[in-house]
């Protein structure tokens, strides 16, 4: 491709709504424009190295034993209706209707609609195991979109959904999946990590997380270097010691403690570690209050309690001091296990049960009450694990301790078992004749996101720097003086030898200064550079690598080898 031709905006200045690293620079480079929050579109450039990304998964889905397909993106409201889905998803679903008013959605992910076009089409356990994918564009209407290409709202995903006949089949289809994403991920240069997470809405028991590694990642990662214990935030079990199995149980006694409604405000007036005290939090689920109790030195996992109560983020808010005056008869600040309104659903982290002689709110404005003890003067649902995961907590495996990290979630895999095929009822026969459900999986990869986290690994303060593999060009010829014959000639045959031999190729042969061009060219980030000036006479060039700070000349007819040898670094061959 000759550059004086190309479709690509670069910008200069950094676009001011752009925070991280890959934003900025997918924008700068003209491989992205936003259209309006959380929708893009993708630039030449930029498409280019969606369709390599999709390629190489495509790759390793197909060796795996996936057959790809391709569905629509406007699915019916009925298919949801019937896993429950239509409302569980929540606002994050785009809906709309047709003009008959019938009501569809833009799928945010298709497990109804893969199990759907099975159902009827699959029959028999002969057929089984089978493993479906597509990749295409996928919608959610996403609280927070940001981040560019790593949280929009119109995105490209390669979903894959399997289906076995049983649990144990379901768990080896799950594997092959594992071993497919370890390749994939490999195969674009990510440092990742895989990492227990939680099946939220998804429904099924387990699931794991591909973590591309970086700051900019919006997810955490617990892990730990001594064993393989690895989860994300939400997901990772606490260990929480604070027993005090051997102290003596207090009388209890209130204390007025005018203003002070906070842990730090607690531990300051009682000059007693936060540990000490109980932290109660309040929601407010569909009109009826939930309080929740924790250790005071600890924050609430809202993963954990909305799992425990069976309810998505979208369905359950903080309450307002409306309802915690009605439930408390106090003000915000003074919540506490005692007394509480009669009826009140009170949430208690299991910790809190062996803790002794606890600070906790009073129930009444401007007290609490010390010496509190679990069974003698309060019960409560004991929940096992209530708490958020922090650095240097105990490894639930193996008992060292726990690190902390940011990463990208790339993809993610969840063995379903057999939500889907009950909810649509997709049955086939067993080697008895007998009907049964299917047991599922559903594998997803983001591919843009994907794109995003490449960037994010791959970079530094000049522009991107895309392994060969993913680069949307391999070489980029940079031509110094556009005025000189014998540079434009030198120039103008190694692009046709590097296009002959089936290298992808740009020609810098733009009428600009040369210190644009290169800034374009590390801003672009191409992997391999040929910088054609002064010695064009002789035949001889400069050869360089955009990740590396080294140059060499060389006669040109010595190119060709060394381009051969990054191919095949990357397992990429030449025609
Ligand atoms: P997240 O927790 O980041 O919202 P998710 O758990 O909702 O992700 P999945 O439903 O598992 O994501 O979707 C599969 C993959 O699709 C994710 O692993 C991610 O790579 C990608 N993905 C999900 N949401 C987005 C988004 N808004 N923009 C870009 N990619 C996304
Ligand atoms: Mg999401």
């Amino acid at each position: 491709m000759r550059m004086s031709r190309m479709y690509m905006p670069t910008l200069k200045e950094v676009p001011s709504e752009a925070e991280i690293p890959s934003h900025q620079l997918l924008l700068r480079a003209g491989m992205i424009r936003q259209l309006v929050s959380g929708i893009y579109s993708y630039l030449p450039l930029g498409y280019r190295v969606i369709r390599k990304v999709e390629e190489i998964v495509r790759e390793e889905m197909d060796k795996a034993g996936a057959q790809e397909l391709l569905m629509s993106a406007i699915q019916p409201k009925e298919l949801w209706e019937a896993t429950g889905r239509w409302d569980d998803f929540g606002p994050e679903m785009w809906k709309l209707k047709d003009r008959h008013e019938r009501e569809f959605c833009l799928g945010p992910t298709h497990e109804e609609y893969f199990t759907n076009l099975i159902k009827n089409e699959v029959k028999s356990y002969k057929q089984l195991p089978l493993n479906l994918y597509q990749i295409q564009t996928k919608y959610r209407d996403e609280k927070r979109p940001r981040f560019g290409m790593m949280r929009s709202r119109e995105f490209i995903m390669k979903d894959a959904y399997s289906f076995d006949t049983d649990s144990q089949k379901m768990r080896e289809s799950y594997d092959i999946m594992w071993e497919a994403y370890a390749k994939i991920f490999k195969r674009l240069g990510l440092n990742f990590r895989v990492v227990e997470g939680d099946t939220g809405t998804m429904g099924g028991k387990i699931s794991h997380e591909f973590m591309a590694m970086s700051d900019a990642g919006e997810g955490m990662i617990a892990y730990c270097d001594s064993c393989d214990y690895a989860a994300t935030d939400e997901k990772a079990q606490v260990v929480y010691v604070n027993n005090q199995e051997d102290a003596e149980l207090l009388e209890m006694e209130k204390v007025n403690t005018p203003g002070v409604t906070t842990i730090d405000g607690l531990e300051e007036f009682f000059e007693i570690d936060k540990s000490r005290f109980g932290k109660v939090i309040v929601y407010n689920l569909n009109g009826e209050a939930i309080v929740v109790m924790i250790p005071g030195d600890r924050e609430l996992n809202e993963t954990k309690l909305f799992n425990h109560l069976g309810v998505a983020e979208h369905d359950i808010e903080m309450a307002d001091e409306d309802m915690i005056m009605v439930i408390s008869g106090a003000e915000k600040g003074y919540t506490g296990p005692i007394n509480l309104k009669e009826g009140t659903r009170l949430l208690v982290d299991s910790r809190i049960a062996k803790m002794k002689n606890l600070i906790v709110g009073a129930n009444e404005t401007d007290y609490h009450i010390k010496n509190v003890n679990y069974g003698r003067d309060f019960e409560g649902e004991l929940v096992d694990d209530l708490l958020m995961v922090i650095e240097g907590d105990t490894c639930p495996k193996c008992g060292d301790v726990l690190k902390m990290a940011r990463g990208i979630e790339v993809g993610n895999i969840f063995q379903l078992g057999t939500k889907y095929s009950e909810g649509l009822n997709a049955k086939f026969l067993d080697e008895n004749g007998k009907e049964r459900v299917f047991y599922m999986g559903s594998y997803g990869i983001g591919i843009t996101r994907s794109v995003a986290a490449i960037v994010e690994q791959y970079h530094d303060d000049k522009g991107i720097i895309w392994p060969l593999n993913t680069a949307p060009y391999h070489v980029i010829i940079t031509v110094i003086n556009s005025k000189n014959q014998e540079q434009v000639e030198l120039g103008e045959k190694l692009y046709k030898k590097l296009l002959e031999s089936g290298v992808e190729v740009l020609l810098d042969d733009r009428k600009e200064r040369a210190g644009v061009k290169f800034n374009d060219r590390d801003l672009i980030g191409i992997p391999i550079r040929i910088t054609v000036g002064k010695r064009a006479p002789e035949s001889i060039v400069e050869y360089s690598l955009r990740a590396s700070d080294d140059k060499e000349e060389y006669h040109v007819d010595e190119i060709m080898d060394l381009i051969k040898e990054e191919f095949q670094k990357y397992g990429l061959s030449l025609k």
